[in-house]
């Protein structure tokens, strides 16, 4: 197979959340990599500490506008990656909100701030003890039905890292992406999907985006687990939508 060219990168975090760059570094870096889109996709303000408010999102607006002048051939998109937050499937971004941006990307983060306490019990409390235990049939359904929920309820343009700390029912989230529209990250930084649950999704219908999720300038574009799983399962090029100059259908804007 010949060499997988990427050429839009979806997921980077800067200084505005917990990444160690700006947006003009980053920008910098995807430019030398002969990337034609690059997404910088800050956590959502439900992440402790470095959460980004939304009332920072014209801030970012106006630094990314001053850093795009400098590189016509990168297109540069405002994103944020939304903490989905408990069984009911809650993000923190509201509606109104996400339509300031250009793209909307969510995922699960142990260490986001539920909205109920509830969800501590449901979720948050299987995900520290998978490490010692297990996952009960239980708990990976009610996991399950977190993501599923997620997906129906908000018009999510990808699910980064799945099962990053869950275990979940691949098949059903891998469905549920393609039916609603939501394509799936395989995700380097986090290495899932991996090697058994690709298998599952694949399975489906669903698109997948290889992003780098890079929290240091010099890992945008850097996508090295992604491909080896691309090339090992031969996914075809179809499903990937992130390659050879290709671009998405957002259902954010949709
Ligand atoms: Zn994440
Ligand atoms: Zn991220």
């Amino acid at each position: 197979m010949s060499e997988i060219r990427i050429t839009a990168d979806y997921h980077s975090h800067t200084t505005y959340s917990h990444g160690k760059g700006s947006i003009a570094d980053n920008a910098l870096v995807a430019s030398r990599k002969g990337l034609e889109i690059l997404a910088i996709t800050d956590h959502a303000v439900r992440h402790p500490i470095i959460g980004v408010n939304p009332k920072k999102y014209g801030r970012m607006r106006e630094d990314m506008d001053r850093v795009q002048e400098n590189y016509p051939d990168l297109k540069l998109m405002l994103g944020i990656e939304a903490n989905i937050l408990g069984v009911d499937g809650d993000i923190d971004v509201k509606e109104c909100d996400a339509q300031k941006l250009d793209i909307l990307i969510a995922g699960y983060h142990l260490t986001s701030l539920s909205y109920k306490f509830s969800d501590f019990f449901k979720i948050t409390a299987g995900a520290v003890s998978r490490y010692a235990f297990k996952s009960t049939k239980a708990q990976i359904a009610r996991n399950t039905k977190m993501y599923l929920n997620a997906i129906k309820r908000h018009r999510i343009d990808i699910l980064t890292h799945p099962g990053f700390r869950v275990d979940i029912d691949f098949k059903e989230v891998g469905k549920a992406c393609a039916d609603y529209g939501t394509y799936v990250e395989l995700s380097s930084r986090h290495r899932t999907p991996n090697e058994k649950s690709i298998e599952e999704m694949l399975n489906t219908d669903c698109i997948f985006v290889l992003d780098s999720d890079a929290h240091k300038p010099e890992n945008v574009g850097e996508c090295e687990f992604a491909k080896q799983l691309v090339e090992k399962f031969s996914i075809p090029s179809e499903r990937i939508a992130n390659i050879d100059g290709k671009t998405l259908t957002l259902r954010s804007k949709s």
